[in-house]
């Protein structure tokens, strides 16, 4: 008895230090000077919070547990070395996985309890397994628009909207019906097999565009489902850790969807984002101007101010390193450098701060959208290296466009804009840019490494 009162109070303990970390890690993640701290507070308070499950009482025996981890190990090592450009589907996965596990655990305390199965637990029982099942299937359905296994383009059909909605309210009236009733058992796996309905339904029509959005919405999802597990396994670390998920992934949403100029019911039922490759393929060739790497550095040099505005095309290329050496040797002839972080360039929130902060490049020179754009007029060259969809001046002046309302990047205000990109190919709307068709714009066309590699060696004299 003595032993299993100490065992417990280590237990509290270490669930102590995990919350304060998870809560410490969020704070650090915050920030780019502070994010390697918080990354490990993070796997830390996870390491700490797994150990102290490992010491509870009612493991009888650790074999399975032992092959549940090498299975998991075996799954999340692989998952772990994906290719950055890639993380986006990665995340989905993991909320996948983890809305599997909530949902599995709910179904399972369910039959075990069924029917003595106190009013309140009933009730976030049911939220666990509605939540946990509708963030299964939804993640899966934005891990595949993302992987491009399924159809980017948001998939719609009259009545929807009405469709989803009874689906809800389905889910919802059998919950109650479980909560009066919680001997039904037969009701269970009827709001269980809504919610994985619900959840698909809920994605598909979803584009492309908005995918960022959805994804921090299912991570919050996640979380809430998470904390409802908390309370039937009576943990307080689980509702801690998923309400402090579920709050950062709904902060998150927030400010993708402010960042896209999109509410909220906008996101989750407007099927923006729709990809429009057909539309860019049927056009005209207009003319557009190209400079050789040659020509692009004596355009460099001669500048004062110059804004880099790094894309997706950039984390592809893995040209982060050679954008480095870009920024040294430009800062060494007194050019003033600095990039222009849009909310949503590349394939995840942060992309672009992650891979700057990868080649060292200072923080300080890493301007926001917001205060960039005011300073965007004043700039001698707007260097574009691998972005599309975040310059495009449609997004502000063409209300046919499907990005309109997106805030961008004001490039097109910049004295000269430089463009390094392979092709005249969209980016990820699928829609043309009239940025490249400007006077005052000039196509690099090559691998943003390969072409800031030539630029360098031009600067720094060395020809080849
Ligand atoms: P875009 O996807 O709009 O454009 C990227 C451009 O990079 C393409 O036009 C492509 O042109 C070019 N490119 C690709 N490979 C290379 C290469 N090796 N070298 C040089 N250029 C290359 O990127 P942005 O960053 O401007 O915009 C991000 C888009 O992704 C937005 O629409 C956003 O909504 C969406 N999105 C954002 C997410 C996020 O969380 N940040 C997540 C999911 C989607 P070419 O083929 O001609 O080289």
């Amino acid at each position: 008895m003595t032993d299993f009162a100490g065992n417990q109070t280590i237990i509290e303990f270490v669930y102590l230090i995990a919350s304060v970390l998870f809560i410490l890690s969020l704070k650090w993640l915050s920030s780019p000077s502070t994010a390697r701290h918080g990354v490990w507070a993070g796997e830390l308070g996870m390491l700490l919070a797994i150990c102290g499950t490992l010491l509870h009482q009612g493991i009888v025996d650790y074999k399975w547990i032992a092959i549940a981890l090498v299975i998991g190990s075996g799954i999340g090592v692989p998952l772990g070395l994906v290719q950055m450009t890639a993380v986006p589907q990665r995340t989905a996965l993991s909320h996948a996985f983890g809305a599997l596990c909530v949902t599995l655990v709910g179904s399972a305390e369910f039959y075990l309890r069924s029917p003595d199965v106190p009013g309140f637990m009933m009730a976030v029982l049911s939220m666990e397994v509605i939540l946990g099942g509708l963030t299964f299937t939804g993640s899966l359905m934005a891990a595949g628009k993302l992987q491009e296994i399924l159809p980017q383009r948001p998939l719609t059909y009259k009545g929807q909207n009405f469709v989803n909605l009874l689906l809800l309210v389905g889910a919802i009236v059998v919950a109650v019906y479980l909560v009066m009733n919680p001997g039904a058992k037969q009701f269970f796996p009827v709001m269980l097999g809504i919610s994985l309905v619900f959840g698909v339904l809920l994605v598909i029509p979803i584009g492309g565009a908005d995918m960022p959005t959805v994804i921090s919405l299912l991570n919050s999802y996640a979380g809430l489902s998470a904390a409802a597990m908390g309370f039937v396994l009576n943990s307080k670390l689980l509702i801690i850790a998923g309400a402090l998920d579920g709050s950062s992934g709904l902060i998150l949403s927030v400010i993708m969807s402010k960042a896209m100029n999109r509410s909220f019911t906008n996101v989750l039922f407007g099927a923006f984002g729709q990809v429009q490759t057909a539309a860019t393929g049927a056009q005209e060739a207009k003319p557009v101007r190209s400079a050789t790497a040659e020509e692009a550095a004596a355009i460099l040099e001669a500048a004062n101010k110059v804004v880099v505005i790094p894309g997706y095309g950039m984390a592809v290329a893995q040209a982060q390193h050679k954008v480095r050496e870009l920024y040294d040797v430009l800062t060494r002839q007194g050019v003033d450098v600095r990039f222009a972080i849009h909310p949503v360039a590349g394939r995840m929130p942060g992309h672009m701060n992650v891979l700057l902060a990868e080649a060292d490049i200072p923080y300080d020179r890493l301007i926001e959208m917001d205060e960039i754009n005011g300073d965007l007029p004043q700039t001698d060259v707007a260097l574009v290296i691998g972005a599309n969809d975040v310059t495009n001046p449609a997004a502000r002046n063409d209300q046919s466009s499907p990005i309109y309302g997106m805030p961008i990047l004001d490039v097109d205000k910049a004295h000269t804009v430089m463009v390094i990109k392979r092709s005249m190919s969209p980016g990820f709307a699928g829609i043309d840019n009239p940025l490249y068709y400007l006077d005052k714009t000039l196509m690099l066309f090559g691998d943003a490494k390969s072409f800031v590699n030539n630029i360098v060696r031009e600067l720094s004299g060395v020809h080849a």
